[in-house]
């Protein structure tokens, strides 16, 4: 695959800086995510992987620089922030569903309440989404009542229901059981191939390989190295990536 520089990039950041007090977490950050391409981020704890996700649907704001998406830039506030956060689906660590509703709920109140969707036609995708993501069956029952990776593709159901234009994801199968991770990375990776536009932050450098367009390292708030998958995990460039990768291969 070639790193091909995209003609109408999906996430455009250019001069991007970010402190937290003195801590410079994001250092001239410059990176563009073309339509349909699987960027993913990885380097060490602590080298603004998180931040820089959370400064794309301005969960976290900037200090200087430009950050646009589907070549807008970022609303402020108000009903335009509701429809940006909504284009940018977020998928995290810990699965943030909402214990008191079902799964079904949990997918469909961000198209009801956000997208103004009538309720049976949110229930209707909804039960297509979780087809999709291998829990059909499951629409009502209680968060409690899944396992963390079941959780986890309710997660992915509920980002898609709002038909994003990208999907990000940050460690998304970090506090799985082991045997839980390959089932939410099979989802992601068929979400790329489908060609969704998808930043994801992980340490499953399997799938990296496997679903990347471009390999995006960071360290201490700046990227270090951009490259394919076969480029950055064969032959890596700087010292930093090598050092890393000799630690978590
Ligand atoms: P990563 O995701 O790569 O592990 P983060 O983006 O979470 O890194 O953090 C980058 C740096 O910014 C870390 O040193 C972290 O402690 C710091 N940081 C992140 N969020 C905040 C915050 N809200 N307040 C202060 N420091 C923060
Ligand atoms: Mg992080």
């Amino acid at each position: 695959m070639e790193a091909t520089q995209p003609k109408t990039p999906m996430v455009s950041i250019s001069g991007v800086n970010k402190h937290f007090g003195d801590l410079h977490a994001l250092k001239d950050i410059d990176l563009t995510v073309g339509d349909g391409e699987v960027v993913v981020l990885i380097g060490p704890s602590g080298s603004g992987k998180s931040t820089l996700c959370r400064t794309i649907n301005r969960l976290e704001t900037v200090d200087s620089g430009d950050i646009t998406v589907a070549g807008k830039p970022l609303p402020a506030e108000g009903r335009a922030l509701a429809n940006l956060r909504a284009d940018v689906g977020m998928v995290f660590q810990h699965f943030n569903l909402f214990a008191h509703l079902t799964v079904l709920q949990n997918i469909t109140l961000g198209p009801i309440k956000v997208r103004r969707t009538p309720k049976a036609k949110a229930e209707e995708r909804a039960r297509q989404l979780l087809e999709r993501v291998g829990l059909s069956g499951k629409a009502d029952v209680y968060p409690s009542q899944l396992s963390g990776g079941q959780q986890q593709r309710v997660a992915i159901a509920r980002g898609l229901a709002m038909d994003p234009k990208l999907m990000m994801f940050d460690e998304p199968t970090s506090a799985l059981d082991p045997e839980m991770i390959n089932e939410v990375l099979d989802v992601m990776h068929d979400l790329a191939r489908e060609g969704m536009t998808m930043v994801v932050v992980t340490h499953e450098m399997g799938f990296a390989r496997r679903a990347a367009n471009r390999v995006v390292f960071m360290a201490e708030g700046q990227i270090v190295e951009t490259a394919t998958p076969d480029e950055f995990f064969d032959n890596p460039q700087t010292e930093r990536a090598q050092d890393f990768l000799s630690k978590v291969m």
